[in-house]
């Protein structure tokens, strides 16, 4: 930690205290490479900003028992809000990255934007009083979208399941709506950094989570921060090629993996087979709606053992297996995660074909395996995850990326 400001010092201490769970000075000063003396001062500074507390003691070594440091998961709040068509989720998170306080609202549907962040900031407001927070307990407000973002952040460049979010500044709407500081990143993203804090993932972990909605994308979180790439947009799983002569992609090439493996591609194919559709109960028509729902009644027959269904499924795991053990050779990766709606029904029957594709396939395997693991978040993956996104970003800032 040589070289750093004191600001960075503190902002890497308070996250191997986070990470640790309960840890003493001397073990903070082991870990860090600080001295005691130095240790002591920063965490003297962390206490006084009830950032920290102590909490009991270790075991004796010989002299007198260490008194262990935690951090303070009441002291500060972060809301996180999964914003998509179908429904918007909000949460209140404590600073362990746990959700306090829930709510679940109609999504945006064809509403226009601004009308659309004038009813999140009246529920915002309805939440934080439900809290019962004090303004200056809660850091922001993170917002999770589906979409490609602008370079700066904030703005959605692109989006495929709400075009009328093209191009509207949604944090800076929100921030004059709310007066509170708001930080926008993608679903894949924040289910990311939601692991990272919810699990209290060490700093020298490097992941990536696997996000399937309506498309797939992945939040990677290399060295104790998210990776970001030049402009936001990293993680773009659903755009690597598996099939040359795939079918043709919105993103202009042929064969990736969205294409084929998610769950547009999957219903598309229990469509076509009349046995399986009328068995399923299947929509004819192709709305985003029903794709999402009809993909749900797929993985809920093939986790029933269903043998068509698990085919189908089986045949999207492979696809995302090709991928996933591309990705991992390229980042020499520790563990996949699996996370979002779409691995809520069928997500181990993904998890088993990832792990036979990466206990067979991986690069690295004969150094370490590559673990895959289901995403402990849940259904607040995304929102639970923003959250996360403006903790990060208020209390470890220097790992955050962007703040
Ligand atoms: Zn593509």
């Amino acid at each position: 930690m040589k070289g750093q400001s004191s600001a960075e010092t503190r902002s890497a201490i308070l996250d191997l205290i986070r990470s640790s769970g309960s840890v003493s000075r001397s073990e903070l000063a082991v870990l860090s490479g600080l001295t005691e003396a130095t240790i002591s001062k920063i965490v003297k500074t962390l206490l006084d900003q009830e950032l920290v507390i102590e909490a009991g003691f270790a075991d004796s070594t010989g002299g007198k028992r260490p008194v262990l440091l935690t951090l303070n998961t009441k002291a500060r709040y972060a809301i996180g809000v999964s914003l998509d068509a179908r429904s918007i989720n909000y949460v209140v998170s404590d600073m362990s990255g746990h959700a306090v306080h829930h709510l679940e609202t109609e999504g945006f549907g064809h509403t226009t934007p601004p009308l659309v962040i004038k009813r999140m900031a009246g529920d915002i407001a309805k939440l934080v009083k439900r809290s019962k927070l004090a303004p200056g307990e809660v850091v922001g407000i993170g917002v999770a979208a589906a979409g490609r973002l602008d370079a700066s952040g904030g703005v959605l460049r692109r989006s495929r399941v709400a075009s009328d979010w093209e191009d509207f500044a949604i944090e800076a709407a929100l921030h004059d709506a709310t007066g509170m500081r708001v930080a926008l990143d993608n679903d894949g993203n924040c289910a990311a950094l939601g692991e990272f804090w919810s699990q209290r993932l060490p700093a020298d972990h490097d992941f990536a989570v696997v996000y399937m909605a309506t498309g797939i994308g992945c939040g990677l979180v290399i060295d104790g921060g998210l990776y970001r790439g030049a402009s936001g947009n990293v993680g773009e799983i659903g755009h690597m090629t598996v099939d040359l002569n795939g079918p043709e992609c919105f993103c202009g090439r042929r064969g990736c993996l969205e294409t084929l493996a998610a769950p547009a591609a999957v219903v598309a194919r229990a469509r076509a087979n009349e046995k399986l559709a009328a068995a399923l109960g299947l929509e004819e028509n192709t709305a985003e709606d029903d794709v999402r729902a009809d993909f749900a009644l797929i993985a809920r027959a093939a986790a029933e053992g269903d043998a068509g269904s698990v085919a189908l499924l089986t045949e999207s795991a492979e696809y995302l297996a090709t991928a996933v053990v591309s990705m991992a050779n390229l980042l020499d990766l520790d563990t996949v995660y699996l996370g979002g709606p779409g691995f809520a029904d069928a997500g181990e029957l993904y998890a088993g074909t990832l792990r036979r594709a990466l206990e067979n396939g991986a690069f690295m395997r004969a150094v370490h395996p590559v673990e895959v693991r289901m995403s402990s978040v849940g259904a607040e993956t995304s929102a639970l995850g923003a959250a996360s996104l403006m903790l990060h970003s208020h209390l470890t800032p220097f790992r955050a990326g962007r703040g």
